[in-house]
């Protein structure tokens, strides 16, 4: 059997039809997360919207910005929202920055269930990669994530330290230039749907 491993390139991307062993792999080891989970007291859709709602920022815990995150419908997203507000895991609360609307958050007992994160097991792998291979790798997913929601037109997600929009030399501490928001600790640690990739360093 022959392997794929590398796009030739002598073809351009577009127009290659040859399988991309890499690409399968991606999507194989994303299958193998769930699929001999420890927990499998949720779906999988339900899993990632509680991890996903554990570490998005204040601009993106709302049902629509799940449905950009997991590339469903927002009818979709929102149904599975719902039923994780119906276990308790996640709960509606008022929006302080804009008092019409609400955010979702983890509930303690949200908290609690996402120490059996089956996700866990991939974390863990990828902790004991040695150091330099891990931040290669975690470049070559975020080049790769951009450039996918690029072709299909979608938001990437990243986090403030790698923001076009975050201004770090603000006078009062780092600002959002998107939301026009003064950013905390928490903020620059999270997920947000208005991240927008600086373009790549030249080392
Ligand atoms: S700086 Fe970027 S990632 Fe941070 S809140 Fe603003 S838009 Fe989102």
């Amino acid at each position: 059997m022959t392997a794929h491993t590398a796009h030739d390139p002598a073809i351009p991307a577009e127009a290659d039809p040859s399988p991309c062993h890499t690409a399968e792999l991606l999507v194989h080891v994303a299958r193998l997360v769930h699929g001999a989970a420890s927990d499998p007291s949720l779906t999988p859709a339900q899993w990632t919207a509680l991890r996903y709602f554990a570490s998005a920022n204040r601009f993106s815990r709302t049902p629509s910005a799940f449905s950009e995150f997991h590339a469903t419908t927002r009818g979709t997203a929102s149904q599975t929202v719902k039923s994780l507000i119906a276990m308790g895991l996640l709960a509606r609360k008022a929006n302080e920055a804009d008092g019409r609307s609400t955010l979702i958050e983890v509930t303690p007992a949200g908290q609690a269930k996402l120490a059996g994160d089956p996700l866990a097991d991939l974390s863990h792998c990828v902790r004991a990669m040695p150091a330099n291979e891990r931040a290669m790798f975690a470049g070559a997913l975020a080049r790769l994530g951009s450039e996918l929601a690029r072709l299909r037109a979608v938001p990437t997600f990243g986090q403030c330290g790698e923001c076009g929009h975050c201004d770090r030399e603000a006078p009062g501490g780092a600002f959002c230039r998107c939301t026009q928001s003064s950013l905390n600790g928490d903020d620059m640690g999270s997920l947000c749907i208005d991240f927008a990739p600086t373009p790549p360093r030249i080392r």
